[in-house]
């Protein structure tokens, strides 16, 4: 049947990485949820639009067409994919995600894809507590803030305290805002990346679907 795998967990922690890897290795689909939530802050941003205006940003979020796809995320037409891993995007994204009719908005979305999909691997925040309760199995991939700087550097560069702060300051507002806070979803397992590789951690994940 349909398989659905639920990966949440702090920003930087390798869920994408390692979601795609095991997308791939079970020959599913694939997807990101924090790209939409970065995609509707591009258009936001974009249309100059205030992040913390809440209804103006709900609209927003309601009439964007968005594709996310191998060739990258296009926001009414337009290429975002560079612009979305920003840090213009970045510091406004918590801003946007906190926002309850954007949300409504992105779940709805994202079930359309799953069911047009036949299942898939789906990644972010609120997936195996909210978006996919009922998920063939539920992730909860996390890694030290420093480890997870670290990656990151390694990955864009910067300066490795800097990217630390901001990470630690992301995950708290995403962990504290009232709407689907960033938590451990009930019969979610955690899977702690530090020290491992990603091969690692993909065959370990790889381990625990059901028979
Ligand atoms: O995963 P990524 O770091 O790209 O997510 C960007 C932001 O999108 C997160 O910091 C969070 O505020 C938001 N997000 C969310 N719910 C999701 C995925 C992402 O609130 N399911």
């Amino acid at each position: 049947g349909a398989l659905v795998i639920a990966i949440d967990g702090p920003a930087g922690a390798g869920k994408s990485t390692v979601g795609r890897a095991v997308a791939s290795q079970l020959d599913l689909e694939y997807l990101d949820t924090g790209a939409m939530y970065r995609a509707v802050t591009f258009a936001v941003l974009r249309r100059g639009v205030d992040p913390h205006a809440t209804d103006e940003v709900a609209r927003v979020a309601e009439a964007i067409d968005l594709v996310i796809d191998d060739d990258g995320v296009f926001v009414d037409g337009v290429d975002a994919t560079v612009d979305i891993r920003g840090r213009e995007v970045t510091g406004s994204v918590s801003a946007v995600a906190a926002n309850s009719a954007v949300r409504s908005e992105m779940v709805d979305r994202q079930r359309s894809w799953v069911l047009e999909h036949g299942g898939g691997v789906i990644e972010g925040r609120d997936i195996g507590s909210v978006v996919f309760p009922d998920a063939d199995l539920k992730l909860f991939v996390t890694a030290s803030p420093r480890i997870r700087a670290e990656r990151r550097v390694a990955e864009i560069g910067g300066d490795v305290d800097e990217v630390e702060a901001s990470i630690i300051e992301r995950d708290r507002k995403d962990s504290t805002r009232s709407d689907s806070p960033l938590l451990e979803a009930d019969g979610s397992t955690t899977v702690d990346t530090t020290g491992m590789s990603i091969d690692e951690v993909v065959a370990h994940i790889l381990t625990m679907l059901p028979a």
